[in-house]
């Protein structure tokens, strides 16, 4: 059956209402007032949850796809409208992409080795009960990566979402719990709570229960997780350049970055957030993105007048985080024309709007006379974060090169940046890219401790 517009925006208005917007203090289904009882709730969940089948689990998996599918587009518009950031047809991409292409139980392999000793397996096992902290950038779509992946390891989830996208993050956390129910599973396998802050995840990072703290987020949520004495998986913050050699085809190098710096607004960590571009194709790239890709080449004076809009004394104004290109312009009096996407500029990589992260679609564009210049330029604006960069470029050499240099998480070739999440390239899915603790793309194997199981002088027959 289909949807009409105006039935969505009722079904929006229903969740939020029946969320209790003003106060969210809606709680049921997963949602507690305080994290002792979430904490509480999900230890018992998880005493169910060891004693389930891997087949048990993956029908929970299968049931939370089936409802973030259905939900998919309540998510996008509960996600806009709660943060202000983003775009809704992308938010709706993205939620069926984490439903569609999240590893289940599949990704919880044994290693074995047999032989005149006996048989011996490595086996994965759960941690028990996890941690885990979400942004506001990809709210939804992390609480359910996490909860699929977590869930297949056979653990239980204690959320501390973002405060600024609560109501969606803890939608998720519901479907996530109605699924497990339905599913034969226990209730309260994804927990979180009415008002999360620091001295909830601070409650969080202490609890004697919670095994592994998994944190999804900017710097700072990082570097608090990695201190608090717990293991820790830290998905930190990016800057990824996009570099652009000679050898590129650089019509389509102009789409694809532009394609992925302006999927949801350049929020997502992966996004190409800077260009470093080759002196000798430059001015042919910025020709493309302006002519086809709807890209608005920057004035100085505009350049000066954004910086000024974008980055205050207080650092980067989250005010003009994950809005559109022409909502950026019309912040320094511009209008532009309806079909803008992305605003340019040539500038040098020191410029604030390129050097630090900004997740809007601001593209500042870096000129080096070579590859090897570009390389270093672009090793330096990734900034040690080891997250994401991307290259186009037809020389195996060069895009070697720049892979060995940077040495970050994701590396995409000759594509959008969002093919590294699946979504026009090979692989699985994630919302959280383990950069800053090197697991990098995230699933359900990441969460499980490994357990040797040794039988002796039997069970070989070979
Ligand atoms: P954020 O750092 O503001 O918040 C992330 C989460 O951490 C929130 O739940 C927040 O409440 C919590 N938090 C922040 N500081 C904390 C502290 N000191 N102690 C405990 N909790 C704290 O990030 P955001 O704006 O929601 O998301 C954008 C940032 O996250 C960007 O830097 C982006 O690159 C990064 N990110 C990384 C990944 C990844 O997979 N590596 C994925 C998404 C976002």
């Amino acid at each position: 059956m289909a949807v009409n517009e105006a039935q969505i925006q009722d079904i929006v208005r229903q969740v939020l209402k029946s969320m209790n917007v003003a106060g969210v203090s809606c709680t049921g289904n997963g949602i507690f007032e305080s994290m002792e009882e979430a904490i509480e709730a999900s230890v018992k969940a998880q005493k169910v949850m060891k004693q389930m089948s891997m087949d048990g689990r993956e029908k929970i998996i299968t049931a939370i796809r089936k409802k973030t599918m259905e939900n998919a587009e309540v998510l996008a518009r509960m996600a806009v409208e709660e943060t202000g950031m983003g775009n809704v047809s992308h938010k709706i991409l993205k939620n069926q992409l984490v439903a569609e292409k999240t590893p289940g139980t599949e990704d919880i392999t044994t290693t074995a080795w047999s032989g005149d000793r006996g048989l011996t397996l490595t086996e994965m096992g759960p941690f028990g009960v996890i941690g885990a902290i979400t942004p506001c950038t990809n709210p939804s779509e992390t609480v359910i990566c996490n909860s699929i992946g977590m869930i297949a390891g056979g653990n239980t989830v204690v959320f501390n979402p973002h405060p600024a996208a609560i109501r969606v993050s803890n939608y998720a956390v519901q479907l996530v719990n109605e699924a497990s129910i339905e599913a034969g599973g226990p209730s309260n396998v994804a927990v979180s709570v009415t008002k999360p802050t620091m001295e909830s995840s601070a409650v969080m990072m202490k609890h004697k229960s919670i095994q592994l703290i998994v944190a999804t987020g900017g710097p700072g949520v990082v570097t608090t997780v990695l201190s608090s004495g717990r293991r820790g998986i830290g998905a930190g913050a990016g800057n990824p350049p996009a570099l652009v050699d000679e050898t590129a085809d650089i019509r389509k190098a102009a789409a694809d970055i532009v394609n992925g710096c302006t999927f949801d607004n350049n929020l997502p960590c992966i996004a190409e957030k800077e260009v470093v571009a080759v002196s000798s194709i430059m001015d042919e790239l910025m020709h493309y993105m302006i002519e086809e890709n709807g890209c608005y080449l920057l004035n100085k004076d505009e350049q000066e007048k954004l910086t000024s809009v974008v980055i205050t004394e207080k650092g980067l104004n989250r005010k003009c985080v994950g809005k559109d290109a022409i909502t950026l312009l019309s912040m320094i009096g511009v209008k532009a024309p309806n079909t803008t996407r992305c605003l340019i500029f040539e500038g040098p990589k020191e410029h604030k709007l390129i050097a630090e992260e900004l997740m809007m679609p601001i593209l500042g564009i870096v000129r080096a006379k070579d590859v090897d210049d570009a390389i270093e330029q672009a090793v330096w604006l990734e900034h040690g974060n080891r997250h994401s960069a991307h290259m186009h470029s037809k020389n195996i050499d060069n895009l070697t090169k720049y892979g060995k240099a940077i040495d970050t998480a994701i590396f995409v070739k000759n594509a959008p940046s969002y093919a590294a999440i699946g979504f026009g390239g090979e692989g699985f899915c994630t919302f959280t890219i383990a950069s800053r603790t090197g697991e990098g793309l995230t699933s359900a194997s990441t969460f499980t401790k490994r357990r040797r199981c040794v039988m002796s002088d039997s069970l070989c027959i070979r």
